[in-house]
C-alpha cells in the first residue's frame, strides 16, 4: 500500500496532461437545460463528452500515457485489450502519434466495434473467450514485439488525463456543490477527483455504477476491493470486475460516496438526453444523471456537475433500447 500511495498521480499530473492534450482533444462543450433546473430546483451543468474525439473521454487517457512514451516505446508502438472506447482511443492516439496500435479483442465483440478499432487505423487481434487467456496472448505480444501495454483505468497517466475533464468543467463554470462521474474501473472518478479537490475542494464527488455491478460501492464502504462476476447490464462501458489499485486508492481518499442505477433509469436518461437536449448518450454515460435525479430533494438550490461520459451507441441499439414504449413514452 505505501508503495501504491508514493506513485499515485496529483492534480499536477492531471494539469500536466491537459497542457499534453492541448491542440490534440476536443475542449468539448458544457451543456444546460432550463427545464431539468426547473425540474430539480438546481443549475445541472453537463460535461460533454460524448462529444470527445472518438466519442468518449478515453481518449484522454490514452493519449496523455501513449504522447509520453520513450523513443524506444514509441517505435515498438502500444498493446492494449479492450472491446469497448479503450480499444478505439488507443487506436487513434497511436496514429496521431505514428506509433502501431495492437488491441486483443474477443472474437464476439460486435462488428462495429472491431470496424471502428481498425478506422482508425488498430491492429485487431482477435482471441476466443471461452478457451483463450487475453493476458497470456497480450504478454506474448509485449514480449516477442516489445510492446506496451496500457490498461484501460488502473495507470497513473490514464488517471491523470481522464481528470482533465472535470479540470476543464471547473476552469468553464466555476466551484460546484456536487459533482457526479461514471463509474467502471475508477479511471474517470479517480481523475475527477484529484481535479476537485485542487480546484473546488468543497465539492462533493460522487462515483455511480450500474445496480447489477456494485463492486466500487462494496468495496468504499468496507475499505477493500470486492472483485465481481462480469455483471449484466446494459451499462457496457463499467462491467467491469474491480475496481484498481491506483484507482481505489484515490477513490477511497477523495470520493464522498458511490451510488448504482437501474438499467431502466439509464433509458430514461438516453431519452431524457435525446429528446430534450439533442444528444446522444450511450447507456453508462447515463449513470451520473440517473443519481442526480434520485437526489432531487438532497440538490435543491445547489450547483451540480454530471459527466456524460460517452456517446457510442449504434443506432439499431439505441433505437431498440428506446423501443418499448420508449420514444411515445
Ligand atoms: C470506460 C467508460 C466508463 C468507465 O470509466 P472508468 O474509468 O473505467 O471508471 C464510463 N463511461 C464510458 C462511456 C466509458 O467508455
Amino acid at each position: 500500500m505505501t508503495t501504491i500511495m508514493s506513485k499515485l498521480p496529483t492534480f499536477d499530473d492531471v494539469a500536466a496532461a491537459a497542457a499534453r492534450l492541448q491542440g490534440h482533444a476536443h475542449r468539448t462543450p458544457v451543456m444546460r437545460s432550463r427545464m431539468l433546473d426547473q425540474a430539480l430546483g438546481a443549475e445541472v451543468y453537463f460535461k460533454c463528452e460524448n462529444l470527445q474525439r472518438m466519442g468518449a473521454f478515453k481518449f484522454r487517457g490514452a493519449f496523455n500515457a501513449l504522447s509520453q512514451f520513450s523513443p524506444a516505446q514509441r517505435r515498438a508502438g502500444v498493446v492494449a485489450f479492450s472491446s469497448g472506447n479503450h480499444a478505439q482511443a488507443i487506436a487513434l492516439s497511436a496514429s496521431l502519434l505514428g506509433m502501431s496500435a495492437t488491441i486483443v479483442m474477443p472474437q464476439d465483440a460486435p462488428a462495429a466495434k472491431v470496424a471502428a478499432t481498425r478506422g482508425y487505423g488498430g491492429n485487431v487481434v482477435l482471441y476466443d473467450r471461452y478457451t483463450e487467456d487475453r493476458e497470456a496472448i497480450g504478454r506474448k505480444l509485449a514480449e516477442q514485439h516489445g510492446l506496451t501495454l496500457i490498461p484501460p483505468y488502473d495507470h497513473p497517466d490514464v488517471i491523470a488525463g481522464q481528470g482533465t475533464a472535470a479540470m476543464e468543467l471547473f476552469e468553464d463554470v466555476g466551484a460546484l456543490d456536487a459533482l457526479f462521474v461514471c463509474l467502471g474501473g475508477g479511471g474517470l472518478l479517480s481523475g475527477s477527483a484529484l481535479a476537485a479537490r485542487a480546484l473546488a475542494p468543497a465539492c462533493k464527488v460522487y462515483g455511480v455504477e450500474p445496480e447489477a455491478g456494485n463492486d466500487g460501492q462494496q468495496s468504499f464502504r468496507s475499505g477493500a476491493i470486492v472483485r465481481i462476476d462480469t455483471p449484466k447490464t446494459i451499462a457496457d462501458g463499467a462491467q467491469t470486475q474491480q475496481l484498481g489499485a491506483y484507482t481505489f486508492a484515490i477513490i477511497r481518499r477523495d470520493v464522498d460516496d458511490i451510488f448504482t442505477a437501474t438499467d431502466a433509469q439509464l433509458v430514461a436518461g438516453m431519452r431524457f438526453f435525446a429528446t430534450r437536449m439533442k444528444l446522444m448518450v450511450e447507456p453508462t454515460g447515463c449513470l451520473g444523471f440517473a443519481a442526480a435525479c434520485e437526489m432531487k430533494e438532497q440538490l435543491r438550490g445547489l450547483r451540480v456537475g454530471v459527466v456524460l461520459s460517452g456517446g457510442n451507441v449504434d443506432l439499431e441499439r439505441f433505437c431498440a433500447l428506446l423501443g418499448d414504449g420508449g420514444v411515445m413514452g
